[in-house]
């Protein structure tokens, strides 16, 4: 017999989980709310890069749940889930404490998959978290310091090539944004910047394949050649395994290998093993395993259990997995948990995908905003990150991080060493520039109040 304990159980803190939780904040929402989340920091995985280069700081692209929810009256908890019982309703946790549920959101995300290449889980980098971005900064860092005292050419290289695996969206703003910042960390150690390799190796013929992002791909492809160092591009090279000091891969029937003491991995993503691991017979997942959900978001068989983002798959509907849906989906899923509260009648998510915003390297970008217009370079950055910045989660916060990035974007970085007509034309630039993206961001969160309210 279940014990009827009136509280909403979140596991996962990310875009669809924190999101959930901020909307059933900011409304009167009688029970109690528990998010369970591994980390002590949300990770906003679409500014990962800016971090990892050191545009950002960690308070705007990882902030601390316990300052995002102060104030909010829900209940964070760092731990890890371990299994999650339906029949029961009862999660359990790492630290053995367990906590029973009226309503579930299940809000795990994905995770890497190596697609079974042989070495690839012990050897390549992922790049998924704030700790990935740390580990191979400082992986990087260490190649850089060790090259740039080797005499021995073939040795130094090694060192200085770096192998990206996967010609994806993660793929591409990886390799642009290191394309730009390597040459500057290196000759800033007193190297020659133009000994930096970076090598994007990617499974089919072109990038970006069968991606949202797909319609960008003519801009990305001449953006990638304008970088500090030109990016080499593998097509159709399959890798086949990883090694600690090398990368083989198989193009033309014929096997390679590429000398690189760093090989990053963005090729795959799998479904998260705890949903996997749920009791829900595989006529009720799709074929990568991920759970059919209602379009109320909930699962069939459990209709007190809620899922969304990267774990769920929507009844009849083909979405992405992206933070846009997953943050749009959160507010529907918080919506849904109120009116079981007040008894009223549960709404199908709507999710509407805004366009995409592509990162081409420190100050590029490439935006294809409502499928109706394109951008690329300072106009798409500052587009992209103004976007971001408005949605990043709670007023204070975002103001925060809104108030830092001007600073640094229009004031320090541009009004440096320059003449005076020169800085007059650059702000005129950079400020139209930064007002579209303010009215493209508010556009944004206009269209995302509308939704709110259907
Ligand atoms: C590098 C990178 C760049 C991206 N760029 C973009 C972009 O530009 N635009 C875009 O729309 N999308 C982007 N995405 C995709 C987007 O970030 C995801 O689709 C989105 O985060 C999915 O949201 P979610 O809520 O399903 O999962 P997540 O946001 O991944 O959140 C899952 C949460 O669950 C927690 N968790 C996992 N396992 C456990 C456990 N056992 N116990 C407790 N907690 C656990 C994790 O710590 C995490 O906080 C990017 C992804 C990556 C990796």
């Amino acid at each position: 017999m279940i014990n009827p304990v009136y509280q909403t159980v979140i596991v996962g803190g990310g875009f669809t989980g924190l999101f959930t939780a901020l909307h059933l904040a900011h409304t009167y929402y009688p029970r109690s709310i528990i998010l369970i989340d591994k980390n002590e920091r949300f990770c906003f995985k679409p500014l990962l890069y800016e971090y990892f280069s050191g545009q950002m700081e960690s308070f705007q692209v990882v902030p601390r749940f316990s300052n995002l929810l102060k104030g909010s009256g829900i209940i964070f908890v760092q731990d890890t889930v371990q299994s999650i019982d339906l029949q029961n309703q009862q999660v359990k946790l790492a630290s053995k404490n367990t906590y029973q549920y009226s309503n579930l959101v299940l809000a795990l995300g994905s995770v890497t998959s190596y697609l079974g290449v042989e070495g690839a889980k012990e050897n390549a980098l992922p790049f998924w978290t704030q700790q990935d971005a740390i580990a191979i900064e400082r992986h990087l860092r260490d190649c850089l310091q060790r090259a740039v005292k080797i005499a021995d050419p073939q040795q130094r290289q090694q060192l200085l090539t770096v192998a990206v695996v996967g010609g994806g969206p993660s793929g591409v703003e990886m390799v642009a944004t290191l394309a730009d910042f390597l040459p500057h960390w290196y000759s800033a150690l007193g190297g020659n910047s133009q000994e930096i390799r970076v090598v994007l190796l990617n499974h089919s013929q072109e990038i970006l394949n069968g991606d949202l992002n797909n319609p960008l791909r003519s801009i990305a492809e001449s953006e990638l050649q304008q970088r500090a160092v030109p990016i080499e591009m593998l097509m159709e090279a399959e890798v086949t395994s990883v090694r600690p000091n090398a990368v083989e891969y198989k193009r033309d029937e014929r096997i390679e290998t590429l000398p690189t003491a760093t090989t990053i991995w963005t090729a795959g993503t799998a479904t998260h093993p705890l949903i996997k691991d749920l009791a829900i017979p595989q006529a009720h997942r799709d074929k990568r395993n991920r759970i059919q959900v209602t379009k109320t978001l909930q699962l069939p068989d459990f209709p007190e259990v809620f899922v969304g983002g990267d774990c769920a798959a929507v009844e009849d509907m083909t979405l992405p997995p992206t933070a846009q849906v997953a943050y749009q989906q959160g507010a529907t899923i918080a919506h849904n948990l109120k009116a079981i509260t007040i008894g009223e009648e549960l709404k199908p998510v709507k999710v509407n995908i805004r366009g995409t915003l592509l990162k081409l390297g420190l100050e590029d970008a490439a935006a294809n905003l409502f499928n109706t217009f394109e951008l690329m370079g300072k106009p798409a950055h500052l587009i992209r990150q103004a976007t971001y910045l408005t949605l990043l989660p709670t007023p204070i916060h975002n103001f925060k991080a809104t108030k830092e990035w001007l600073n640094e974007e229009i004031f320090q970085q541009h009004f440096g060493n320059q003449n005076v007509g020169k800085k007059v034309a650059q702000a005129v630039e950079l400020v139209s520039a930064g007002v579209v993206g303010v009215l493209v961001a508010r556009k944004l969160l206009k269209m995302l109040g509308d939704d709110e309210q259907n």
